[in-house]
């Protein structure tokens, strides 16, 4: 929001009651800060190394260890795609109070949301928070032999996902914004273990409802597009349909091939970031990015 009206071009088309808005959202989103802190500071944290902090409410002490004992397997299959020799470091915040959880990260309730990487800090639900936001859920899933902790560990392998995707960009001085559509396909993809060659996944038929992934590059873009849980449940699942089908077909290499060329170098202002991915795309793919999702469309259609 900050950014987008302090961006010369644009202030003279703001109104005063965007205005207002604005000044009453940075107002909030102070208040929500100032909370989070306080929050951040009551909670226990151990260290394992000096990269890695946990956060976490006393009794979930059991939780955060069971975590940091993940994390090494988790960075091993990470870095056979995005090889960082030194990732910066990363906190990690257990919430174990889902109105916290929402407030801390201006999370709207219609959102089923159980963590999210922002800015060097993964924020997650623990077990008790998660299975809330199950239970709140308006899609029809079976809750019944659900695992929440093996769901926590999902939630963290996808956040982690973001954090090793921004040490790969940092690491080739690359900027750290790149497709929404790329950057969670990637993040199911390890979430869901979809890097495991023995599995078959079942991907639901989207051929009819999916969203244009042209429609889904920007941050902006890819929320007001997935404003309805529904929405939000598509645009996840084809972005991990794609990320799947690039790798079985091309193999993992052309992840980092597709970004290397396809984002902006750090301190490139003048460049077309969506033009700049695009371009890479067909040229690593040898398709657009428009016929590569039909491809992938058809074949899991049912409908042929
Ligand atoms: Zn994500």
């Amino acid at each position: 929001m900050a950014q987008v009206l302090l961006n010369e071009n644009s202030q003279d088309r703001i109104t005063n009651s965007e205005k207002i808005e604005f000044i009453k959202d940075l107002a909030r989103k102070i208040s929500s800060n100032k909370a989070s802190a306080e929050y951040i500071n009551s909670l226990d944290s151990l260290s394992p190394n000096d990269r890695l902090t946990v956060y976490y409410f006393t009794e979930d002490k059991e939780l955060a260890e069971k975590l940091v004992k993940v994390i090494p397997e988790i960075e091993q299959r990470l870095n056979k795609m995005f090889d960082v020799k030194e990732p910066f470091p990363i906190e990690l915040i257990l919430y174990n109070d889902l109105d916290q959880f929402r407030k801390s990260n201006d999370i709207a309730e219609s959102q089923r949301l159980l963590g999210l990487y922002i800015n060097k800090s993964i924020h997650m639900a623990n077990t008790k928070v998660s299975e809330e936001i199950y239970q709140t859920s308006s899609l029809d899933l079976d809750l019944q032999d659900l695992n929440y902790e093996e769901e926590i560990i999902h939630t963290l392998e996808h956040e982690y996902t973001h954090y090793y995707i921004r040490g790969f960009l940092a690491e080739n001085n690359l900027k750290e914004d790149i497709p929404r559509w790329f950057d969670e396909g990637l993040a199911v993809y390890y979430g869901s273990e979809g890097y495991l060659t023995d599995v078959e996944f079942e991907f639901p038929d989207l051929k009819n409802s999916a969203i244009p992934l042209q429609d889904l590059m920007g941050y902006i873009e890819w929320e007001k597009n997935t404003e309805s849980e529904t929405a939000s449940d598509i645009a996840y699942n084809e972005s991990f349909m794609m990320v799947y089908e690039l790798i079985k077909t091309k193999g993992e290499k052309v992840i980092t091939d597709i970004l290397l060329k396809g984002i902006p170098k750090a301190q490139d202002l003048s460049t077309n970031e969506k033009t700049q991915f695009t371009e890479s795309f067909l040229e690593q793919v040898g398709m657009t990015m428009d016929d590569f999702q039909n491809q992938v469309l058809t074949k899991y259609s049912k409908s042929k």
